[in-house]
C-alpha cells in the first residue's frame, strides 16, 4: 500500500481524547521495546513519527495515526516492563478496558512478539484479551532479520503453538530493519478494513 499521508492525531491520556472520526481502525499491542514503534514506522515508511526506544514507564497513553485520511493506527502503551508500580499497572488496565470494550470501530488488532523468543505469559494473556473482544488478531513476528534462516520454521510453530492462536488468525514474519513482510501486513490490514 503507498502511505501517502501519516501523521500523530493525539496522544490520548483517555476517553474524550480520542479522535471523533468515525473511521476504522487497528490497535497495536506489544511488549514494551519489542518493537512496535519500528514496525509503525516501517509499514508507513517514516523514520521517526512513532518514537522508538521511548523509555518504559513513561505517560501511558493511546497514540493514534491517521493513515490516508482513511484509518487510524492506535499504539497502545507497551506491557511487561518488571518495574511498573502496582498503581501503574492497574491504570494500565484500567486504559485498555476503556479502549477496547467501547469502540466499536477497532476493526483488528497486531499484536507485535519478538520471533527470537518463547512469548511470554503476558504475551499470551494480551493473546486472550484481544479475543475476548472478538478481535482479529495479527500477530506481527517481528525481528526476524535476527534468527537465522534455519529456524524460521521452527520458531513461527513454536509461536503458534504457544499463544494457541486461533486458526484464522494470521502470523506474520517481519522485519523492521530489512522490509521483510510489510506487504503481507498491508495487505491483511486492508482486507480487515475492507479497503
Ligand atoms: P517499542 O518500545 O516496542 O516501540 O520498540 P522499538 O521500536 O523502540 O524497538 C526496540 C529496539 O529493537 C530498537 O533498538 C530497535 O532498533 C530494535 N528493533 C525493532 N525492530 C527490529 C527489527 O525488525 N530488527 C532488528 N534487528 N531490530 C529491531
Amino acid at each position: 500500500m503507498k502511505v501517502n499521508y501519516a501523521d500523530i492525531v493525539i496522544s490520548a491520556a483517555s476517553k474524550k481524547q480520542y479522535p471523533k472520526a468515525p473511521i476504522p481502525e487497528i490497535a497495536l499491542a506489544g511488549r514494551s521495546n519489542v518493537g512496535k514503534s519500528s514496525f509503525i514506522n516501517r509499514m508507513i515508511q517514516r523514520k521517526n513519527l512513532a518514537r522508538t526506544s521511548s523509555k518504559p514507564g513513561k505517560t501511558q497513553t493511546l497514540n493514534f495515526y491517521i493513515i490516508n485520511d482513511k484509518f487510524h493506527f492506535v499504539d497502545v502503551p507497551g506491557y511487561g516492563y518488571a518495574k511498573v508500580s502496582k498503581k501503574e499497572r492497574a491504570k494500565w488496565g484500567r486504559m485498555m478496558e476503556e479502549y477496547f470494550a467501547e469502540r466499536d470501530q477497532i476493526k483488528a488488532t497486531a499484536l507485535i512478539i519478538d520471533i527470537r523468543h518463547k512469548p511470554t505469559e503476558d504475551d499470551k494473556l494480551m493473546y486472550d484479551y484481544l479475543k475476548h473482544f472478538e478481535l482479529p488478531v495479527m500477530v506481527i513476528a517481528t525481528k526476524m532479520d535476527k534468527i537465522k534462516k534455519g529456524q524460521r520454521h521452527k520458531q513461527v510453530k513454536m509461536v503458534r503453538e504457544v499463544l494457541e492462536m486461533e486458526e484464522e488468525d494470521t502470523l506474520i514474519p517481519f522485519s523492521a530493519e530489512t522490509g521483510e513482510g510489510k506487504d503481507v501486513a498491508w495487505r491483511t490490514m486492508l482486507s480487515h478494513l475492507n479497503m
